[in-house]
């Protein structure tokens, strides 16, 4: 079973799978709008509504959670 969540607001939005996420905190530090944040031990993209769509996130993951985002559709 999955552990998949999506957060979005009008036309920025993020999935990302929690059972991939380590909580390493690397979106946290490069997302420039502070979209991430911790959430016991794991990310959470409760401000997605800031997102630019720069796509820095996508890049720095460790292990590939960020499965899908409104900058790369
Ligand atoms: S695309 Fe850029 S602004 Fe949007 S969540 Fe990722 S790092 Fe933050």
């Amino acid at each position: 079973m999955t552990n998949i969540k999506k957060w979005e607001d009008n036309d920025h939005w993020v999935e990302i799978d929690l059972d991939l996420c380590i909580g390493a905190g690397d979106c946290i530090e490069v997302c420039p709008v502070d979209v991430y944040d911790f959430l016991n031990n794991k990310v959470d993209a409760e401000n997605i509504g800031e997102c630019t769509d720069c796509m820095a996130c996508q890049d720095v993951c460790p292990n590939d959670a960020i499965l899908k985002h409104s900058a790369w559709s």
